[in-house]
């Protein structure tokens, strides 16, 4: 018999592990306490890029089956995927990135003045608003909504005959007790895009990243990585000091105007949590959380791995 699956989580990590559940045939019903546009998820800017996740082996592999994906559906220009150049630097002599085989034309380019190594080459941006609506339709072609539900705890969703898959980023940390998870606050400034198409990355400064992520009708100007600091606020002083660090890098933008800063927590953790475990009453918790800044980055491969786990999970255990 075939066990129902609940997916707890909204993000970008509930909706394509959904999506990919879906596709294989599950009974999937989703709970979130937030819709897809409230999610940590929807502000980020997002570019293909692993940043903050760890461990490197699994990383290079979610990240190679994601980069597939967006590069395909890239091909579709209503998608909310652009495949964008990619530039980034270093004031240091950086190494080759440990993620440096999952994209494809990366190779090191002649550093700018002032850096000392620099990368370049061809990376998905995910707009995020265009991108987690069109999964929200492609579950509802499933005849899948998201219910909206605070769930206090795991107790009462798990159940004989049935596996939850728990996606709720940083909230696992109060949900699960999950100690391992930490905040990693990111502040960005949304603009008008003044006609740029270049990504540009300045990973100068660990906690003051400075980027530039042109998307189609704007472009997302980074950002902090402020580990273990919950305030969501944004701050003033921070965006001018985005604003002036990114017209540095990229003087077009001194044209460019203000739309929007937002704030959000990067779910940091040791490692990503990927893995199942068995329940007393038979069933199955799948966790899929702390991507770090990489959760658009990982998410189609880690989703590809929910699946093998569910489909191990009903297969072997025979769920009644
Ligand atoms: C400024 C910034 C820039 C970023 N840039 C990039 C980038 O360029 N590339 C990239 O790959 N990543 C980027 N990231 C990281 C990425 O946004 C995160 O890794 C990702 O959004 C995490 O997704 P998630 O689905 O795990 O969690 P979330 O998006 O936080 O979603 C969690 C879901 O769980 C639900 N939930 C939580 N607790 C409960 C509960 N108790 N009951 C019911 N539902 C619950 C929430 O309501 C929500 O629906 C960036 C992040 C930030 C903040």
């Amino acid at each position: 018999m075939t066990p129902d699956v609940v997916v707890l989580g909204a993000g970008i990590a509930g909706l394509t592990s959904a999506i990919r559940l879906a596709e294989a045939g599950f009974p999937v019903r989703m709970l979130a306490r937030e819709r897809p546009e409230n999610t940590v998820s929807s502000v980020a800017a997002a570019l293909w890029h692993p940043f903050r996740a760890e461990p490197p082996d699994r990383v290079l592999a979610w990240s190679r089956a994601s980069y597939a994906v967006y590069a395909a559906e890239a091909a579709d220009p209503d998608s909310g995927v652009i495949m964008r150049p990619l530039l980034e630097l270093y004031r240091h002599e950086a190494p080759w990135p440990s993620w440096g085989e999952a994209l494809p034309d990366l190779h090191r380019a002649p550093p700018p003045v002032g850096y000392t190594t620099a990368f370049a080459g061809t990376v998905p941006v995910i707009e995020s608003p265009i991108y987690l609506a069109r999964l929200e339709a492609r579950l509802q072609a499933h005849g899948i909504g998201v219910e909206i539900e605070d769930v206090p705890s795991l107790d009462a969703l798990v159940q004989p005959n049935r596996l939850v898959v728990v996606c709720v980023g940083l909230a696992a940390r109060d949900l699960l007790r999950d100690d391992a998870l930490y905040p990693i606050r990111g502040q960005v400034v949304r603009v008008t895009n003044p006609g740029v198409t270049r990504v540009l990355l300045d990973e100068g400064d660990a906690e003051a990243l400075t980027y530039i992520i042109p998307r189609s009708a704007d472009c997302i100007l980074g950002g902090t990585t402020q580990e273990g600091v919950w305030d969501t606020a944004p701050d003033p002083a921070v965006t001018d000091a985005i604003l002036a660090r990114a017209q540095r890098l990229e003087p077009a933008l001194l044209d460019a105007e203000v739309l929007e800063v937002r704030v959000g927590l990067r779910p940091g953790r040791t490692c990503v949590r990927l893995e199942a475990e068995q329940q007393p009453d038979g069933s199955a918790v799948i966790y899929n959380l702390g991507h770090g800044g990489s959760g658009y980055t990982l998410a189609w491969g880690c989703a590809d791995e929910v699946v093998a786990s569910v489909q191990a999970f009903a297969g072997s255990r025979r769920v009644v």
